[in-house]
């Protein structure tokens, strides 16, 4: 069974990234929804400045060099101010340069992502294609010295001002299912690279996503990462440190909410005593803030899993996103119900967290393609005669 106790610098670390999430990310998510404009370089660069952009990334190419326990301690009390989905979405695009990209490639964008002076973006959806990720009929091929994509993708988050995007494109038609998918990086203002219609979502909208049009979209062979064909195998390796760090993501907006929430109605008076003091109140805070630690348990052993590269990593993640996000969902709900009416005002966070949360639910693995994998580990468990946990 594997162990962990978070180290004196991982708390050194937690404690200061929740201080910038409550004293920076927190106040700046409010004013960017209202003002709707997008995450501003300005915070990435403010990030970067205390250490946390490009956590996984070595720090020869400007990064933490952070492993996925202490990236997800940190991504938690982050996300407790704001989850932040852009510094999601670029950390999804990295993880492809960092995996198997060549040094020139990690020499040219890392840098640049971790200082916040580059966004970039990761184009795997399609309009065939969201779970069946295998699905993607984006093609490209080589001719001659070049790559050529023809296609579309569709929710790509910061596309708009992406000066790199990490596509994933279909190499070889016919080849197995999931085999035969290459990543090509396109750079901004690359002949045939358009940026189609933005799609106006209900959160996260300094995190705009849109739609990509290739069409005869050619870059150098040089920008192909990893080996032709095998694009597919990097990410489903590397979904078990996705998957872990978005466990705990989850569980800071949870944590988030709940502490906004309780501070609040430890100060609200009904009845002649504090909300917070009724019984029936106090029954719901302890079976939440319950379901917040094993949420956190479960994703902080996750990343651990992830670190040792375990067969069972994959597994504990996906449990780890399944559940930590439903905590999410549940507990913005019940932080709002007990504020009352006042829970949804726009002067506090609740109203924001609440719809943000649903996103958890459905990017990066739906919740129903999460129990897909769960109970295939356990299906897999009981034909060995097993019990069906993570060993
Ligand atoms: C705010 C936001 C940001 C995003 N950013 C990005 C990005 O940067 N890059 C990117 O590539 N994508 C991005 N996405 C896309 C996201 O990853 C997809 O929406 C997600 O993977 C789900 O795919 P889909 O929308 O096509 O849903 P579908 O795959 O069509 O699923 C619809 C429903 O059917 C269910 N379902 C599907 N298959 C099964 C099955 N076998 N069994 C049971 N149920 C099933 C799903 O769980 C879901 O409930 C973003 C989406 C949003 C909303």
């Amino acid at each position: 069974m594997t162990q962990y106790r978070l180290t004196d610098e991982q708390k050194q670390l937690r404690d200061a990234a929740r201080r910038f999430a409550r004293g920076y990310l927190a106040p700046k998510a409010a004013e960017i929804e209202k003002a709707g404009t997008d995450f501003p370089k300005e915070a990435l660069k403010e990030m970067a400045k205390h250490g946390f952009l490009g956590l996984d990334v070595p720090t020869e190419y400007g990064g933490q060099g952070l492993d996925t326990l202490s990236c997800g301690v940190i991504l938690e009390e982050l996300a407790s101010g704001w989850f932040s989905s852009t510094i999601f979405a670029m950390n999804l695009a990295t993880g492809p340069i960092l995996a198997v990209g060549s040094p020139a490639q990690k020499k040219k964008y890392l840098g640049g992502i971790c200082s916040g002076d580059m966004v970039p973006a990761f184009a795997l959806t399609e309009p065939a294609g969201g779970s069946d990720a295998a699905n993607i009929t984006t093609r490209v091929a080589r001719e001659g010295d070049q790559y050529v994509l023809r296609g579309q993708k569709i929710f790509i988050s910061n596309a708009h001002r992406a000066d790199v995007i990490v596509v994933f494109a279909r190499s070889e038609p016919g080849a197995p299912r999931g085999k035969g998918i290459s990543i090509v990086l396109v750079e901004k203002g690359t002949p045939g690279l358009k940026i189609g219609q933005r799609f106006e979502t209900i959160a996260h909208t300094a995190n705009p996503i849109w739609e990509v049009v290739f069409d005869d979209c050619r870059v150098p062979k040089e920008n192909l990462i990893g080996a032709e064909g095998n694009g597919f195998s990097y990410i489903q390796k590397d979904f078990a440190k996705i998957r872990a760090t978005y466990g705990s993501r989850c569980v800071g907006v949870a944590q988030g909410a709940l502490d906004y929430a309780l501070q609040y109605a430890t100060e609200r008076t009904q009845f002649g005593q504090t909300v917070a003091s009724f019984q029936g109140i106090r029954f719901k805070v302890a079976e939440l803030v319950s379901k917040i630690e094993a949420a956190r348990q479960l994703s902080y052993r996750a990343a651990a899993l992830a670190d040792e590269g375990g067969p069972e990593a994959p597994v504990a993640a996906s449990m780890a996103k399944l559940f930590a996000s439903a905590v999410a969902v549940e507990t913005t709900g019940e932080a709002m119900q007990l504020m009352g009416g006042h829970g949804m005002l726009k002067m506090h966070p609740i109203e924001r967290m609440y719809r943000e949360a649903k996103l958890f639910q459905i990017g990066d693995g739906t919740s129903e393609m999460l129990k897909i994998l769960v109970s295939r580990h356990a299906n897999r468990k009981a034909e060995d005669k097993q019990p069906a946990r993570v060993d």
